[in-house]
Parts: structure tokens; C-alpha cells; sequence
């Protein structure tokens, strides 16, 4: 079975996923923004193997510790789509704008597309590619968990900001309309911020892509 468990990093309370095998206790880390040594902790307390980094986007509060914890561990880095490059590289003026520790640089050992799968063990996740909020924003859906790990993309009761460079509102509601949605009602989602809710729950009630 795959688990997981959300830890809140960085000042902006990003929700950053520890994934894993409850069998062979080989752990994923999804999106670790910062507060490395705490995720470092959450992954012992469980006595969990960390083997990979996955990214939905580049932004400093998503991405911030990456470079330091696949140097600390020597991890493949996975993610996000190649949209996101220049995000990437803008790590360092990120982390002085928001007053964030000064993040390294660092090159995806694999970069993610639409359609790709991730795997951790025996397990597979599908990846979705969902630009909008940034241009290579990638999603991560667990079938098996009936989880979809989301990033800045869908909120509950909210979506993801579009005012960045190369944000696009229009592209952001077809990424949550056409590639979220088909991911079932009941499935649950784990924004990259606040709590968690269901796809239905949004379809019915939230205000920008309710009743859609
Ligand atoms: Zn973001
Ligand atoms: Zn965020």
C-alpha cells in the first residue's frame, strides 16, 4: 500500500507530501521547499528510505530546499515539466524577494510530460501536465490511493494565482476542467496550500470553476 503524509514548510505553510511503501518503506518527497531537517526527522520518525524528489513547479516556496536535500542525500530530482525552467533559475532572486534561506540551483535529473508516470517501488503515479499558474506545473494521481497531489493548480475553495510571468487563467481552468476533473469525484486532492478536499466537492462549490 502507498501512504502518505503532509508537512506544512517554509512561512508559506506550503504542504509538502512524504509518499511511500508501507512494505518496502522507500519514500518520495513531493515538493520540498524547505525545512529540510524537519522532513528529515518526519522520515525517520517512520523509519522510511528516501529515494526521490518530485516537483510540481519551481516556485521557491515548492522548490526551495531541493538542491540542498539531493546534495545532503544524493537524489535523483524528478520534475517539474521543462516550462518551468525559468522558475528554476530564478531560485536565488526568489528566495531574497520573499526573504526565503538562499536556495541552490539545481537541474531535474528527469524532467516530466504530460502522460509520464512516476514509480516508487511496486507503485505507479500518473503525471498530468496542468500549466496555468506556472508553465510547467505537473500533477501527481495516485489510482491506487485515489489521491492527486495538485501543487498551486486547485485549492480548496480557490485555484491557483495567474498574475506571475507566464501565469494564464484561461490555461489553468482547462488544466483543473480537462485533466483534474477526470480523475474521478471521489478522488482527493492535496493542495500545495491549506486543506484537503475532493474534486466533486470543487466542481459543486468552488467559485471559479464550480458547476463546471
Ligand atoms: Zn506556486
Ligand atoms: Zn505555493
Amino acid at each position: 500500500m502507498l501512504q502518505y503524509h503532509t508537512v506544512p514548510v517554509t512561512a508559506f505553510q506550503q504542504n509538502c507530501s512524504l509518499v511511500w511503501c508501507d512494505e518496502s518503506r522507500q519514500a518520495a518527497v513531493i515538493d520540498p521547499g524547505g525545512d529540510i531537517d524537519r522532513l528529515l526527522a518526519e522520515l525517520d520518525q517512520r523509519d522510511l528510505t528516501l529515494e526521490q524528489i518530485w516537483l510540481t513547479h519551481a516556485h521557491i516556496d515548492h522548490a526551495g530546499g531541493t538542491a540542498e536535500l539531493a546534495k545532503r542525500l544524493n537524489l535523483p530530482i524528478i520534475g517539474p515539466h521543462p516550462g518551468d525552467q525559468f522558475w528554476i533559475d530564478g531560485l536565488p532572486q526568489q528566495s531574497q524577494m520573499f526573504g526565503f534561506p538562499p536556495a541552490g540551483l539545481f537541474s531535474p535529473t528527469r524532467w516530466l510530460h504530460d502522460g509520464d508516470t512516476v514509480t516508487l517501488g511496486r507503485h505507479t503515479l500518473q503525471v498530468r501536465h496542468c500549466p496555468g499558474h506556472t508553465p510547467g506545473h505537473v500533477v501527481f494521481y495516485s489510482p491506487e490511493m485515489k489521491r492527486a497531489f495538485v501543487g498551486d493548480v486547485l485549492f480548496a475553495g480557490s485555484i491557483g494565482r495567474t498574475d506571475f510571468p507566464q501565469g494564464n487563467h484561461a490555461q489553468l481552468i482547462a488544466s483543473i476542467t480537462e485533466r483534474l476533473w477526470p480523475m474521478g469525484d471521489d478522488t482527493v486532492f492535496i493542495p500545495g496550500h491549506g486543506p484537503e478536499s475532493t474534486f466533486g466537492r470543487e466542481r459543486q462549490s468552488n467559485p471559479y470553476v464550480g458547476g463546471t
